[in-house]
Parts: structure tokens; sequence; C-alpha cells
């Protein structure tokens, strides 16, 4: 696998197909995979050469976590590009719901009870045609005090509240591991956590452990530095 990227954007068609075989090699070997994951290219930060390079490769599924940055980037795209499908992968504040409902097809980072009330207080809005589809359940693994996401303990009744009480269009759960842990036990605890609750969609594993989470089971990975090179700091 390419582990160096240089800064050019005629790689990046190359590195996804690259990618693309590495993840279907991997989930074919696990028996935990039941199909092969997404590949979700995370563009926050990333110049537009890059971007453009991989939309003209054919690539469609892109990720962002800030939404006023994904409006600018992606909203005038969206206009050539009918197909693209945009996840929120970042942490979404209540006030920014509207304008996350309309851009993105999936929200991933659904990490707290006010927001699961105010994404389905606005999805029973039928005056609305939102865009989202699909919403998953952050979980905090590593029980970090400073990141966001459900902790597992109170995963159960978190789903729960948001499928039953909110018919929140639940399909799946997410999780960013601890940087200093082995992501394989996280990988592992999601993985379970999901089949438990019968949620067919995991998003797990970015740029350093995309392949592990293949072999665990990911349906969709996450991943930035590897398909598009280093990104400007924020
Ligand atoms: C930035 C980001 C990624 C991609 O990270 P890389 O290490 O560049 O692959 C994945 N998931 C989330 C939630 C992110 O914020």
């Amino acid at each position: 696998m390419i582990t160096t990227v240089q800064d050019m954007p005629q790689h990046i068609a190359t590195y996804i197909t690259e990618l693309k075989a590495a993840l279907t090699g991997a989930s074919e070997k696990s028996l935990l995979a039941a199909k092969v994951p997404q590949l979700i290219a995370v563009s926050k930060m990333q110049p537009q050469a890059r971007i453009d390079a991989a939309l003209e490769s054919g690539h469609r599924l892109y990720g962002e976590n800030r939404v006023q940055e994904a409006q600018g980037r992606w909203m005038p795209l969206r206009e050539r590009y009918h197909d693209l499908t945009l996840h929120l992968i970042g942490p979404l504040q209540t006030n920014k719901t509207k304008e996350a409902l309309a851009l993105f097809d999936v929200i991933q980072t659904v990490d707290r009870p006010k927001l699961a009330d105010k994404l389905a207080a606005l999805l029973q809005e039928e005056s609305h045609s939102w865009r989202t589809q699909e919403c998953f359940i952050q979980i905090n693994t590593g029980e970090e005090p400073q990141k966001a996401g459900i902790l597992p303990s109170e995963a159960g009744d978190f789903i729960a509240y948001c499928k039953d009480e909110l018919a929140l269009p639940v399909t799946g759960l997410m999780c960013i591991p601890p940087a200093e842990d082995d992501a394989a036990l996280h990988f592992a605890l999601l993985h379970d956590m999901a089949k438990q609750h019968a949620l067919p969609e995991l998003s797990m594993g970015m740029s350093g452990d995309y392949l592990t989470a293949a072999r665990f089971g990911a349906t969709y990975v996450r991943v930035g530095t590897a398909v598009f090179g280093e990104r400007a700091s924020s």
C-alpha cells in the first residue's frame, strides 16, 4: 500500500483504485464482513484540485466534518454531479441541523438526545423534503471525556429512544477509537453492538486502520489523507 502521498492530483485516481482493491481483499478474507466496505473519501480541508481529480475518476461518495465548509464546496458541485453522496462525519451543532439535513444524505454523528430530538422534529415537518435518508449513532467506544458520542453502556437505551420514540431513520453506528489504543478492540465492540441492535451499517476505520476495520465488518471506511494526501491544518 502507498504510505506517502505526493501532492499530485493525477495520483488520486490510482490511490482510490488501490484502496478499493485492498478493502475488497481484506473483507473477502473476513468472516465478520457481510459486504465490501464503501470508501468515503474525506474531503475536509483539501484543495479543490484533489477533489476534482477524485470526481473525474468517478468517485462519488464523500465525507465532511463541518457543515459550513461542506456547503461551500458541495452545493455548487451537486449541480454538476447528480449522483453524489455526502456523509456528515463531524459533530453537528443543534443550530446547524437544517443545513445538515438539506445537504447530507447520511448524518453519522447523532451523539446526544438534544440533537436526536431536533433532527426528529425537523424530519417530521412534511413541508420539507430533506436530503438526509439515514442517521448513524456515534459511540464513544473509548469512553473519552473530550470525545463526542454515546457511552457503550448507554447505547442500548439511546438506540431504542432514537428508533422507537423518535422514529429516526437509524441504520448504523460509527466510532472514532482513541489514537493510542489498538483500534481492533473498538471495531470488535462496535461490530457486536450493531449486530445486537440489528443495525446493518458500520462506519469505522480511517487512513491508518481501514483494513483492520474491513476485517471487523465495516460497511463504510472514512479515509482522508491516504486518498488525498496531507490536508491543511484547521
Ligand atoms: C478527518 C476524519 C477522518 C479521515 O481521517 P484520515 O486520517 O485523514 O483518513 C475520518 N473520520 C473522521 C470522523 C474525521 O474527522
